[in-house]
């Protein structure tokens, strides 16, 4: 079915951007094999440049940002260690709950600002000791951009020297990290250099129908790779 052109531009979403001509043609042209065994040059070729792109060893190809999340969860927690995020973050209210039902990962919420940050103390203030009584502290999540404003720079940098001192792992809900990129004149590899994993979005303002990557050490992308497969 043909679409209508019009003046009005649809702001519900930025999920509302349709493919190119010449997006539909790479498709229909596209170079594919079976991804199970690691033979489509396409998929290879995306992760490799997705990779590439944020200068991490990997990264894994998922229909949406929601699963690519929820991966990042699975493969860096276990069943019983909880993520520190914040609490209007999309990977704790926007996700159905899923790192907790699928995952027995429960999260651990902090008041998150309009630019998306977590206090320093905040996040200090809910890393539980080693005691039976709690869930293990095991992830940061944060998300850049959030509700339209890019991460402050050196917030990022600030949060992971936290996290290096306490033994946690982090994890970047990156889906728009390319607007923030373009925003604040750095490249996507800057802004994820303080992360262990980012996901990100292929379907936000990119046109893309569907898809996300998570992007990572070689390691937690064969144990993502393996979630994906439950
Ligand atoms: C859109 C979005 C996601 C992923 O959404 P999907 O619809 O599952 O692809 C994750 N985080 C943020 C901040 C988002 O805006």
């Amino acid at each position: 079915m043909q679409q209508q052109e019009s003046a009005l531009i649809d702001l519900r979403s930025d999920t509302l951007t349709t493919p190119s001509t010449a997006m539909r043609d790479a498709m229909l042209h596209a170079v594919v094999g079976d991804d199970v065994y690691a033979e489509d040059p396409t998929v290879i070729a995306l992760q490799e440049y997705a990779a590439a792109l944020l200068e991490k060893e990997a990264a894994l190809y998922a229909p949406s940002g929601t699963q690519s999340n929820l991966l990042a969860l699975f493969a860096h927690c276990d069943r019983g260690d909880e993520y520190i995020v914040g609490d209007s973050a999309h990977t704790f209210r926007y996700e159905g709950g899923g790192a907790a039902i699928l995952g027995s990962i429960p999260p651990q919420p902090v008041p998150m600002a309009m630019d998306g940050t977590l206090g320093l103390d905040a996040i200090e203030a809910v890393i539980k000791p080693d005691d039976f009584h709690f869930a293990r502290s095991r992830l940061i999540c944060l998300e850049n951009t959030h509700a339209g404003e890019p991460l402050p720079l050196g917030y990022a940098e600030a949060v992971a020297g936290l996290a290096q001192r306490r033994g946690l792992a982090m994890h970047l809900d990156g889906a728009r990290l390319f607007n923030a990129a373009l925003a604040q004149n750095r490249t996507p590899a800057a802004l994820a250099a303080p992360f262990d994993s980012v996901s990100i979005c292929l379907s936000k303002g990119l046109g893309a129908p569907v898809g996300s990557l998570l992007v990572g050490s070689a390691v937690l992308i064969d144990e993502a790779r393996r979630w994906r497969k439950v």
